[in-house]
């Protein structure tokens, strides 16, 4: 089915895995962190874990790498019955703090694409996660010329999309969002009568997944590189 865009005025971008890798360094974190806590339990165990630390506490820390430290140092107590050592107490911050210092590594046409297509729309960013880790991840990737606004959200639901486009007086109709997960960044922007492109990222944090049952009769293109972008709108 052909989807028009003609009317698009503005186009947000998720962050994490659409400009930038992201997903790939958490997974290297789990890695580092079953390998810290092998003598305790199965690296399965110590996965499944640490999700469900981490799903239980995010209404609590929100997104991002402090609240994923937080979370993997209360699975630590819990894995180890309270007997985790101060050594490897200190590993696990470490291990966020490395995720909190690495650089950004953008993905394949970013900086084409955001050229091309901001001499024609608004562009802006639409990111969840740590304010100040994002903030200096949009500083560090040298993209920020080509955004009129960096909007740092607590969560990516309708209600945080729907406030956020009154608050900067956009027109729904005139909005096509960007970005690698179904749940947070394509299916409450077609809820709301926005437009919406997935661009799919190789690994996705098993909290976004979706069903397909969710995506059943939603409105929205699949493409397969970022690149592609420049031949729909
Ligand atoms: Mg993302």
């Amino acid at each position: 089915m052909e989807i028009d865009y003609s009317n698009i005025k503005v186009i947000g971008f998720d962050a994490d895995d659409t400009l930038w890798v992201n997903e790939t360094y958490f997974r290297d974190a789990e890695e580092e962190f079953a390998s810290l806590l092998e003598g305790y339990e199965t690296k399965n165990k110590i996965d499944q874990e640490l999700f469900k630390m981490e799903i239980k506490n995010l209404n609590l820390y929100g997104y991002g790498v402090k609240g994923f430290m937080l979370s993997m140092i209360e699975a630590a107590l819990d894995l180890s019955n309270k007997k985790v050592s101060n050594e490897t107490m200190e590993a696990i911050l470490n291990i966020g703090k490395h995720m909190i210092t690495r650089p950004v590594e953008l993905l394949d046409d970013v900086e084409d694409v955001l050229k091309e297509l901001s001499k024609k729309y608004r562009l802006i960013v639409l990111t969840k996660g740590d304010l100040l880790d994002q903030e200096r991840k949009v500083e560090m990737s040298n993209l920020s010329e080509y955004f009129h606004h960096v909007e740092v959200l607590s969560d990516k639901k309708e209600t945080n999309y729907q406030n956020l486009l009154d608050h900067l007086e956009i027109d729904v109709n005139e909005f096509l969002m960007i970005g690698n997960s179904l749940r947070s960044d394509v299916l409450p922007l077609v809820n709301l009568g926005a437009k919406a492109i997935h661009v799919p990222f190789h690994t996705t944090w098993e909290h976004e997944t979706v069903t397909d049952n969710d995506t059943k009769g939603k409105d929205y293109q699949t493409i397969g590189r970022l690149s592609e972008l420049l031949k729909l709108v």
